[in-house]
């Protein structure tokens, strides 16, 4: 059942916040068992997230379910026009692993702002985060409103053979295009959030200490399972030896290995393994280490890297750095171009064209001389492009991505213009085209 008022919008809203706030530390604990991550760290990118983007959704709510007004054209006159959110209706979101919480919670603040039914599918591969989504939503909410349903690729196939209003996928572009077909069966419209190699390009004029500090950390965060983590850095052939000097000296000193705080496991032995074959020890420049059985692998860079080899044929998703060179800024681009657009790409510049270079790529969204935080700007909507996906969310966006904005006109009978209707005079006919081309 929708809400239709603002209050059961707010309530629900409330209610999610107390719900999380109160659980803070299960939440933390439950990614701790699933892949070592620090309840820190859990706290900084998926609890305070998801709090900000509620706290954000109740202090704009009202406005943004008020009707906006637009303009009303002259052949409508005398008349008012608007726009008005409307709830889709019974919403599925689907969510991944990586940031398991909050890829799963997020979207559905956006969902019950706009006033959805939803019903949430987590990730299996996070089974305990799984788990808990479910007893806290489940055990807190009306299932009208919102519930919980885990599980793995049965669970999934099954709910995306029913029919839903609206669909929201987090997750690889594999999967995606099932989703989007399932989807298409009902003309049920869809967000894919998926994923992508977003290059972090380091070119001449690049300040290259606080450049390549920024990019150490959005590319080890989390062991590298970050959908806008750097998948690989271009530089320029220039700076190549001073950027692997002061790579090298970032990743010493942020400390990645086992045990430390900032130490995270890869999400399960396949996915360690599949990595694992991704590293060619000929071209590996520091790390090369990892411990199956630990499901750790060390920071790794790989230089003299090439298009065709194995670790630039997918989405790398784990700690290994390739890093190619160029010479000009146009063989990047052109690179690229032949490339699926990547859900985010980094330009690590001081040249004052920077934003018209920037124009040049395509990609889902991106920062200039920072890597991953746009992320945490609710003012930018964030999503992909092409492959990296279809849609946006975060913040306002978040509640246009759950409604349907009807346009409304709203006439007054006051007036009625003879203009439109038969017998059409030669007069008639000059004041409609005159009306046309007024506009
Ligand atoms: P995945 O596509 O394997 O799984 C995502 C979800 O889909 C899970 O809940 C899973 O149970 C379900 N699923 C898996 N196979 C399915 C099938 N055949 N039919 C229906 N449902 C199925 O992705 P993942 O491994 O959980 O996550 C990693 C991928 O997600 C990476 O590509 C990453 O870039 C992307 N990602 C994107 C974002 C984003 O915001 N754009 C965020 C995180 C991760």
């Amino acid at each position: 059942m929708n809400m239709k008022t603002y209050e059961q919008r707010h309530q629900a809203l409330t209610q999610l916040k107390n719900v999380i706030l109160k659980n803070r530390e299960a939440i933390q604990l439950a990614i701790q068992n699933d892949f070592s991550r620090s309840p820190f760290e859990t706290d900084t990118v998926e609890i305070n997230v998801v709090i900000h983007e509620i706290n954000y959704c109740l202090k704009n709510l009202k406005k943004w379910m008020q009707p906006k007004k637009v303009k009303t054209n002259l052949a409508n006159w005398p008349a008012k026009s608007y726009q008005m959110a409307q709830p889709y209706g019974r919403v599925l979101i689907i969510g991944a692993w990586n940031y398991p919480f909050q890829l799963t919670v997020l979207p559905a603040v956006g969902a019950l702002a706009a006033g959805n039914s939803v019903v949430l599918k987590p990730s299996e591969l996070a089974a305990n985060t799984a788990e808990l989504i479910e007893k806290l939503i489940n055990e807190n909410f009306d299932p009208q409103t919102i519930s919980v349903k885990v599980g793995g690729l049965q669970v999934s196939e099954k709910l995306l053979s029913e029919r839903w209003d609206k669909i929201f996928f987090t997750g690889s572009t594999r999967v995606g295009q099932i989703v989007y077909q399932k989807a298409a069966e009902n003309l049920t419209p869809v967000t894919l959030e998926l994923g992508g190699k977003s290059p972090a390009i380091f070119d001449e004029s690049c300040e290259m200490g606080v450049s390549v500090k920024r990019m150490v950390w959005a590319k080890f965060l989390n062991a590298g399972q970050t959908c806008i983590a750097p998948d690989f850095v271009y530089v320029h052939e220039s700076r190549k030896e001073e950027f692997l000097q002061i790579l090298k000296n970032e990743i010493s000193q942020a400390d990645y290995s086992i045990k430390n705080e900032n130490y995270v496991e890869i999400i399960n032995e396949q996915h360690t393994q599949r990595l694992v074959k991704l590293i060619n020890n000929q071209q590996v420049v520091l790390g090369g280490k990892f411990d199956i059985a630990q499901r750790w692998i060390e920071p790794t860079v790989m230089t003299s890297v090439r298009w065709s080899d194995p670790v630039m044929q997918e989405e790398i998703f784990g700690p290994l750095l390739p890093v190619l060179t160029f010479s000009n800024l146009q063989d990047v681009v052109r690179d690229l171009k032949q490339r699926p657009a990547p859900l985010s790409l980094y330009f690590f510049t001081e040249n004052k064209d920077r934003l018209q270079q920037m124009s040049e790529f395509s990609f889902g969204g991106g920062a200039i001389n920072e890597a991953i935080m746009h992320f945490a700007n609710p003012h930018l909507p964030f999503g992909g492009v092409g492959s990296s996906g279809i849609g946006q969310y975060h913040g306002a966006e978040s509640f246009r991505c759950f409604s349907h904005f009807k346009s409304v006109l709203v006439k007054s009978t006051l007036i009625e213009f003879p203009f439109k209707y038969s017998p059409m005079t030669h007069f008639k006919k000059r004041i409609i085209s005159l009306m046309l081309r007024l506009g």
